[in-house]
């Protein structure tokens, strides 16, 4: 697989509303798209900063994951996955890790934010990280 890039860094927000103004008022960056994911149950908030986004996500129901990290981190916020930019196919990716005996979360690349097509890598194949692989579709 060859990845070329952060392509966002995920951030769990207990709210957007309340996340947004200290993103644009203090670090200065201006969101440029609110996203309802609806079968991942979050809503999603993006910033650009240089060639990686910032993605902010809220839950939308206590199913999401983002509900369920965010019960674990002691009811905060935090950062929550890590995305890479694939080059070459997420498929081919998620085929190349399983054939390595890493384990995946999703066994195809579905429909995520923007319209990218993605998939996450299991955290115990990472070291505990969760880390989605992305690619705009052809
Ligand atoms: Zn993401």
């Amino acid at each position: 697989m060859k990845i070329s890039h952060i392509e966002h860094v995920g951030i769990a927000v207990t709210s957007l509303d309340e996340a947004i103004p200290f993103y644009e008022n203090l670090l200065g960056f201006k969101c440029f798209a609110i996203e309802e994911v609806e079968d991942q149950h979050v809503r999603t908030a993006f910033f650009q900063v240089g060639q990686t986004k910032i993605e902010l996500l809220e839950a939308t129901s206590d199913e999401s994951a983002i509900a369920k990290f965010i019960e674990k981190n002691g009811g905060r916020g935090g950062i929550q996955h890590v995305a890479f930019a694939v080059e070459d196919g997420v498929a081919n990716a998620l085929a190349e890790v399983q054939e390595k005996g890493g384990r995946v979360v999703d066994k195809a690349p579905r429909r995520g934010a923007e319209g990218l097509n993605i998939a996450f890598l299991h955290p115990k194949t990472t070291c505990g990280a969760l880390l989605e692989l992305c690619e705009k579709p052809q």
